[in-house]
């Protein structure tokens, strides 16, 4: 079997060969890069501030223009409301439990007002959030409404499904004027709020991070049904 032997003998000569020549390109390939970095650490900033300023982009409101200023400082100018550098995730207490609007949602749906009202529209939260009771009830009677537990959570979603009971939804305007909906589902997502279901109008969330590109409508609730 010596063409067994001859073809094992050429193959550890060119994986030598291969080898020695991996080692040479890595050696060059290393100095280049020693020598390449040496450059590069002169031009750089120092590393925590090259960090901050890839990590937050803040958003600021300023009240008095009605504009939203974005920031890497990690805090807003002095007097500027901060609404945030990223979609709204739920905030709970120490016994793991929401009671409130999330805070920076107010503040994104107040700026949104403020803005509004420069244009002369009225916008206001007509239900933000929901204890589980609440919104417990609320399905039940949707169910009465709509006939079944489906078509009512089309609507009103179950207490441990709803973004309101976890500070996280606001609705607006509903039932009456739905001209500041409208209005805010044209300039919110400015604020960082957006609307979210087709079926919907009044129901806004703070999904995405202010002067992002909010999402195509889910055709109603059951999206969140998971
Ligand atoms: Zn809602």
């Amino acid at each position: 079997m010596a063409w067994v032997h001859r073809k094992l003998s050429l193959k550890s000569e060119s994986v030598a060969v291969t080898l020695i020549a991996i080692s040479l390109v890595i050696g060059f390939l290393t100095v280049v890069e020693v020598a390449d970095l040496g450059v590069r650490e002169r031009d750089r900033p120092p590393h925590s501030e090259s960090i901050t300023a890839a990590q937050l982009n803040l958003s600021c409101f300023d009240s008095s223009t009605v504009i939203v200023q974005i920031t890497s400082e990690g805090n807003c100018p002095l007097g500027l409301i901060a609404l945030g550098d990223s979609p709204l995730q739920q905030i709970t207490d120490s016994q793991s439990a929401t009671t409130e609007l999330h805070p920076i949602l107010l503040e994104r749906f107040k700026a949104a007002h403020l803005a509004a009202k420069r244009e002369g529209v009225n916008l206001y939260i007509t239900s933000g959030f929901r204890s589980l009771s609440r919104q417990e009830l609320l399905f039940e009677k949707a169910v009465d409404k709509y006939g079944n537990e489906t078509e009512a959570a089309k609507w009103v979603l179950p207490a441990p499904y709803s973004h309101h009971p976890r500070g996280l939804a606001i609705d607006v305007n509903y039932p009456g004027d739905r001209q500041g909906a409208k209005w805010l589902e044209l300039n919110g997502s400015k604020f960082g709020l957006c609307r979210v279901y087709a079926n919907e109008w009044w129901h806004f969330e703070g999904v995405i991070a202010p002067g992002e590109i909010c999402p195509p409508l889910a055709p109603n609730a059951l999206v969140d049904l998971r």
